[in-house]
Parts: structure tokens; sequence; C-alpha cells
């Protein structure tokens, strides 16, 4: 559960350092930031997120339809999220779980995944582990199938997550929020959306990202260049061809050297048929360490469930015990340690997970109980019988993360 996914399990995160270790990394951050905005006093107005007239272009969706026109929508929800990327699909997941089910998505392009929608460049990927990076991972019973799991993979995932929570069923695409004004005598938001919509929503979650605007360095003639230009996070595959084989007989000019070219510019290398990169500040480059996702490693993580069977063969081996003793009272040493052997085994399960006893014992303390060691060793068995499965399960998280 993902209360308990917060909760460090036997660890304690203590600094390994002294706060002058710290301090002084601080201060180095700091004077690498003032030596670059000194070079670049101008900051952030060298760029514009301003894409009108003839840079509109650079903000068309050129992975949707064109938008079919719909009646606008008046009616009212319980949760209204302004986006529809990981922070809307990750939190309708546990709103779901907690049974809310009035929630709709308004979503500006034409499904969920909000950066991993917009961004489709050739080699997009994440740069976070995957097992890390992709939310719900157990709910979903998934196991990313790289290291470093590629966009469409991520793309994937998140309508995976949209459908097994129901979150098509009331969602908007195509659709951008342009007012949320809150109505004192109703409690409750009032939205509108370019679409004429005019909805009422009791909460509204802004899960609008930050980096969902395509953001173009003001480059003197970029209105009036005549060859075919794009922003990497609208990729035009109707120019390059999915495989980019479009780029065949092309001179490409990448301008910039950040995440994204790095992942895009080898891919562009090996089509076009000739390629510059414009590189105005380098960008520190490491081998990118990846690899598949062990299928032995993925498999042990959904079949976790040996503490399972150990405990559960503690009550197989009393009642064997029992059996054999009340069928023959002869063979009573041979129940006996059937008795025993079982709580050999209970004992082992027990130790192997520590953690459910430690949710046990949390428990208790939350109920407020205080009990025998007898009575804790029965009820514990019983708690941990039911849990265990689920126990089972937030250990692989635990292993994963
Ligand atoms: C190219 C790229 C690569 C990245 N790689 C990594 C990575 O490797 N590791 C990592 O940790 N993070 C990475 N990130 C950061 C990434 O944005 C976050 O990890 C995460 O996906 C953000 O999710 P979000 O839901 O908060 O926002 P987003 O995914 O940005 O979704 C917000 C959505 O809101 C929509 N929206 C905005 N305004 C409105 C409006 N008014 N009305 C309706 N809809 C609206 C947008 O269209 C968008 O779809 C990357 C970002 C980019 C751009």
């Amino acid at each position: 559960m993902a209360e308990k996914l917060d909760k460090p399990i036997g660890l304690t995160a203590k600094p390994t350092r002294s706060q002058e270790f710290y301090d002084s990394v601080k201060r180095k951050y700091a004077e690498e930031r003032d030596l670059r905005l000194k070079y670049r006093p101008n900051g952030l107005s060298q760029y514009t997120s301003e894409l009108s007239g003839t840079l509109a272009k650079y903000e068309v969706d050129t992975y949707a339809e064109a938008v079919t026109p719909r009646k606008p929508l008046n009616d009212t929800v319980e949760c209204l999220f302004i986006g529809g990327g990981f922070s809307a699909l990750l939190t309708s997941a546990r709103l779901r779980q907690v049974g809310v089910e009035s929630i709709r998505i308004v979503e500006r392009g034409a499904d969920v995944g909000g950066t991993w929608y917009w961004n489709r460049y050739p080699g997009v990927a994440c740069d976070v582990v995957s097992y890390d990076y992709l939310p719900l991972l157990d709910e979903l019973d998934y196991v990313p199938k790289d290291h470093y799991a590629g966009g469409p993979e991520i793309f994937a995932h998140c309508k995976a997550i949209a459908k097994k929570y129901n979150l098509y069923e009331l969602a908007t695409f195509q659709t951008t929020v342009t007012a949320t004004v809150w109505n004192e005598a109703e409690q409750m938001w009032h939205v509108a959306t370019d679409r004429g919509d005019q909805m009422k929503a009791r909460f509204v979650i802004c899960a609008n990202g930050i980096l969902t605007k395509p953001k173009l360095a003001k480059i003197k003639g970029l209105e009036t260049f005549k060859g075919h230009s794009f922003h990497t996070s609208r990729w035009d595959y109707a120019y390059t061809k999915p495989d980019l084989s479009g780029l065949e007989d092309k001179v490409v000019g990448i301008i910039g050297t950040g995440a994204t070219a790095v992942q895009a510019v080898p891919g562009l290398g090996a089509a076009a048929k000739e390629l510059y990169v414009f590189q105005r500040t380098p960008s520190s480059i490491d081998i990118r360490d990846d690899w598949p996702t062990d299928p032995n490693w993925a498999r042990k993580l959904i079949n976790n469930n040996k503490p399972m069977v150990l405990v559960a063969m503690y009550p197989a081996g009393v009642i064997a015990g029992i059996l054999v003793i009340m069928t023959n009272k002869s063979f009573a040493a041979l129940g006996g340690l059937f008795i025993i052997a079982g709580a050999i085994v209970y004992l082992v399960g027990i130790f192997s997970i520590k953690a459910a006893m430690e949710e046990y014992y949390n428990w208790t303390e939350k109920m407020g109980l205080q009990m025998s060691g007898a009575m804790t060793f029965f009820f514990s068995t019983i708690y941990i019988q039911y849990h265990v499965n689920r126990i089972a399960r937030w250990k692989k998280t635990g292993v994963i993360s």
C-alpha cells in the first residue's frame, strides 16, 4: 500500500558527511550558477514559448487527428485534473483506490501521457531507472522491458494506467483549460476551456506540468526560415517517416545539445545525409549503460510467495500433528515432531518476512492493543496469513526501489 512504501523499512537515512561538506557543495553550485548567469545575463528572455503568428506551427499537435467538434460540457465532477501526465494519472489512481468515482482529466493533447505524449522524437527515453520512474508497476503487474524505459513504453504505460482505473470515461482531450474560478456560494470551481465548456468541480488539481510548451531559442530569421523545421516535442514523422528514411537525402541541423539532443542525435546521424549539431554549451555526457530486464529477476518479483508457503506450513504442521495423535496415541512422538517442524518452518517464514511482523506491530500500536506473548503469536499468525500476499508484493517494490 502507498502509505507503507513511504516508510523506510529497517533503514534510517543518516547523512554520512559533515554539514561543512554539504555547505561547500552548495557554495560550488551557487558559484557555477552565477558564472553562467554572468555569461548569459538575459537568462530566460533568450527563449520564447509565445508561439503565435509564423511561430504558431511549432505548437501544432503533430500526433493528433484534426479536432472533431463536440458539444460543450457543462456537468459537475468531484475532481478535475488540468493535464493528463503522470501527476494526474497517479493521483487519480490513488483517488480511485479510496473510492472517488467522479474524476475528469482535461488535457490539451489527444491522449494521456503528458511529457510522454508530446515527446516522441527518435531515441526518447527516460534517464531515471525504469523500475523507479514508472509508477504503479505493482498495481499493473508490469515489469519494464529495459533498465531505462524508452518513450513509447512509458507512453503505453500511461495509457494502461488510464484504462485500468477507468480514467478515459470522463476525460476530455484536445481541450485546454482557460479559467478556474471559485464560486463561494456553490463551493465549486467553475472551469472554462477553449472548447466552450463551462464545467464545475469540487476539487481542481493542477497537474499541468512545467515542460509541455515548446521553448524556442529566439534566433534571428526563425520566422522567415524557408526550410522544414519543427520542435522535438512535436516531431514531424509525416516528414521524416517513422524510420527516419525521409531524411536520407536531407541536410539536417539540430540546435542544442541538452538531454533531448543527446538522445536524438545518434538516430539522426545515422539517418540523415548530413547532420550538423549546433552546440553553444557542452553538456556532460556519459555512457548509456542500459540493458534488458533479466527475465529471471522479473519472475522472482512476481512470484515472491515463498514466505507465504513457509508461514502456511505452521498450521498445516499443527493440524497434521493433531490428526496423527488422534488417530493413534502411540504415534504421539511423530505428531509432536510434525508440530515442532511446523513451528520451525513458521519461524523461518516469519524471519524472511520481517517486514510483515513490523507491519503487524505498527498495526497493534495504532489500535492501542497490548497483547501478551501468546496472543501476539496467535494474532500475528492470523494477521500475517491474511496479509502475506500483499506483503510479498510490498517486498517486491522494496527490492525494486
Ligand atoms: C523530453 C523530456 C524528457 C524527460 N525525461 C525525464 C526523465 O528521464 N526522468 C525524469 O524524472 N523526468 C523526466 N522529464 C520530466 C517529466 O516532465 C516528468 O518526469 C513527468 O512526466 C511530469 O509529469 P506531470 O504529469 O507533472 O506533467 P506533464 O507530463 O508535463 O503533463 C502535463 C500535461 O498538462 C497538459 N496541460 C498543460 N496546461 C494545460 C491546460 N491549461 N489545459 C489542459 N491541459 C494542460 C499538458 O498538455 C501536459 O500533457 C522529462 C521531460 C521532458 C520534457
